[in-house]
Order: structure tokens, then C-alpha cells, then sequence
């Protein structure tokens, strides 16, 4: 039985030794939009890219001709439109006794295809990572923004507390920081009946600095004073500016006696320091918390000892 090839779905083409079309498929005739008297006695690469043409004259035919066959050679055809219909081809002499050569054509465009997917497949997915190390990036440089935000939100939390705790003339600790201490040893002395001591000083005539050499002495003398009272300054012990020219002492753990102690040292000190302005001296008056005390009633007592302090004549201490 014989073959109609006509219409396979691959193209044939028959060349004679000189390398001219002899016979063609209607199939391949289709695939260019010619007649098969349009090929019959060309060249086939004349139906060829450029690029293919140059393949074809220089590999594919030379091959055929040294070796008797050439396979799966991808070449570009091209049809009456000028579009190009890429095929892979296989050749060889036609039989050991014919002289020819036989061409097998079959088309590649599905080939093509899935090869442009895939490419664009590629292109997408290294365009996802290129946004992905974007991204990386910029959460990275976020995170190193929010970063520098908590540092500096510290060192604000930080001045913050500063500016809470700290007396802005003196640096002293204020009046919330004596409130706080005194809560604090409070609760210490009702749990474990640790003694604890209040002493509470101020300096004497103080209005007269002020009248005489006016605010800024005052101020003055009111930063020299609490350099003067931090000076050898427990570490436990809280010194407070708590009024205009009052300060507070709590000293932890510590009698009327031995706070008695303490007092008079500081008022001995405060006498014989000369300051900018002179010399200043200061009233003291101690208590020592008792069972029934509250905070109220211990500084009561130890600013009514102040008072008598004053009264007889300033510069002295007393226990309340
Ligand atoms: P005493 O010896 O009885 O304590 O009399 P004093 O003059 O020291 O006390 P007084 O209460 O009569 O006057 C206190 C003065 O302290 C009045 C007030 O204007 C002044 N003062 C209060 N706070 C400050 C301050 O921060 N700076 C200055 N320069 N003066 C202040
Ligand atoms: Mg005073
Ligand atoms: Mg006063």
C-alpha cells in the first residue's frame, strides 16, 4: 500500500544533489501559503531566516553531504506573510542508490510556546524575589527607624523621670520623691518595725538674703546650702527640697538620737561654710517615728521641734 504524505502533519521536501527542491508535501505548502510549483527547483533556504539560511548553507547541508544525515536541527521558516514558523529537522540521502536528499519538517510553535511561558514564568518569579528583598529591605530599615524610636523614647522616659523626681533649682529630690520615701519606710516600719527618722531643716533669715541682695543671691545661697547638706549624704538617706528654704532628711533604720547626731553635724558644717553671700545658719528639728505615727503626724512633730528651734533663738536642732 502506498503512503499518501501529502497531508502528515509534518513537511517533505525532496532535494536533488545540487540542494533544489524536487518534490514538496501540500502540508509544507500550506505552512508557507505557496504552490508547490513555486518551490519546485529553488533552494530551500530561501523559504529560511536569515540566521536559519546561514545554519542551513553552512552546517546542515555540509553534513548531509560528508555524512549522509543531519538531525534535529532547529531552524526558522518563514511563510508569504513574513511570519516565521520555527520547525526541527531531520535529513538524510534518500536511499543507498537514489541520489537526493530527503527533508522531514516538523513544526515547533507548541514548543515555542510552553518555552515563552516558561521564560515569563522565570521573569515573574525573579521579579517576586527582587520585591521580596524590597520588602526585606524596607522592614529592615523600619525596624532600625522603630528602633532608634525606643531609644530615644528611653532617654525621653529617662529626662521625664528627671524632671518628675528633681527639684530644678537645687538637683535635689522633690517633694514627690519625699512623699514617696516616706510611703515607703512607712510600710517598712509596720511589717518589720524598722526604725526610721525625719529631720527637717531651714534656713534662718533667709528672707533677709533675698531683701538684701535679691532673688538670684537667694537662689544662689538655696544651691549652696543643698551642696552643702549632700555633702557624705547616705546612699539609703533621701535629702529633699520639700518647701521654699525647707529640706527634708529621711534616714532608714536610724533613732532620734543618732538622727539628733546627724543633724547637728550638718548645722555645724552649714556654720562654718562662707558662702558667696556670706554665712548662713539653719534650724533642724528630728522625730523618730513612733507605732501610732502617719506620715502626717511624724512631719507635725518634726516640724514642732523646728519651731522650738526657732523660737530659741534659731541655729539649733531639736528633737520633737
Ligand atoms: P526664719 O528664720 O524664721 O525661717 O525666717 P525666714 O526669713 O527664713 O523665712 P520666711 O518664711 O519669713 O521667708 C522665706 C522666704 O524665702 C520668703 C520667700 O520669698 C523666700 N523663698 C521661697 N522660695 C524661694 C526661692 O526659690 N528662691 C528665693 N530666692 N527665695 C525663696
Ligand atoms: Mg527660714
Ligand atoms: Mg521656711
Amino acid at each position: 500500500m502506498l503512503i499518501d504524505v501529502d497531508f502528515i502533519p509534518g513537511g517533505l521536501i525532496v532535494l536533488d544533489t545540487a540542494n533544489k527542491v524536487t518534490a514538496v508535501n501540500q502540508s509544507l505548502c500550506d505552512w508557507l501559503g505557496r504552490e508547490k510549483a513555486d518551490l519546485q527547483g529553488h533552494s530551500p533556504e530561501r523559504w529560511m531566516t536569515t540566521a536559519s539560511r546561514m545554519y542551513y548553507l553552512g552546517h546542515v547541508l555540509p553534513s548531509l553531504r560528508l555524512h549522509g544525515h543531519a538531525e534535529e536541527v532547529f531552524l526558522s521558516l518563514t511563510n508569504a506573510n513574513g511570519e516565521v514558523l520555527p520547525v526541527i529537522l531531520s535529513a538524510s540521502v534518500c536511499s543507498p542508490n537514489s541520489e537526493g536528499y530527503q527533508l522531514l519538517l516538523l513544526p515547533m510553535q507548541r514548543r515555542n510556546l510552553i518555552e515563552e511561558q516558561l521564560q515569563q514564568a522565570r521573569k515573574h518569579a525573579e521579579k517576586a524575589v527582587a520585591e521580596k528583598d524590597r520588602a526585606l529591605q524596607d522592614l529592615k530599615a523600619l525596624t532600625s527607624e522603630l528602633e532608634l524610636g525606643h531609644q530615644e523614647l528611653a532617654i525621653l522616659n529617662q529626662q521625664l523621670e528627671q524632671l518628675a523626681t528633681q527639684d530644678a533649682l537645687t538637683g535635689l529630690d522633690n517633694r514627690r520623691v519625699y512623699d514617696r520615701e516616706m510611703a515607703v519606710q512607712f510600710s517598712l516600719f509596720q511589717r518589720a518595725k524598722h526604725p526610721f527618722a525625719l529631720i527637717v531643716g531651714d534656713i534662718d533669715y533667709f528672707k533677709t538674703i533675698n531683701d538684701s541682695f535679691g532673688h538670684d543671691a537667694g537662689d544662689q545661697v538655696l544651691k549652696e546650702i543643698s551642696q552643702q547638706l549632700s555633702v557624705n549624704k547616705r546612699e539609703l538617706d533621701t535629702l529633699a527640697r520639700i518647701g521654699g528654704e525647707e529640706f527634708a532628711l529621711i534616714l532608714p533604720n536610724t533613732t532620734a538620737e543618732h538622727a539628733f547626731l546627724v543633724a547637728e553635724r550638718k548645722r555645724k558644717e552649714i556654720e562654718q561654710f562662707v558662702g558667696q553671700y556670706g554665712t548662713v545658719t539653719l534650724s533642724f528639728g528630728v522625730a523618730e517615728v513612733r507605732s501610732e505615727d502617719t506620715e502626717r503626724t511624724l512631719y507635725e512633730r518634726a516640724d514642732q521641734a523646728l519651731y522650738k528651734a526657732k523660737k530659741a533663738g534659731k541655729n539649733q536642732v531639736c528633737v520633737g
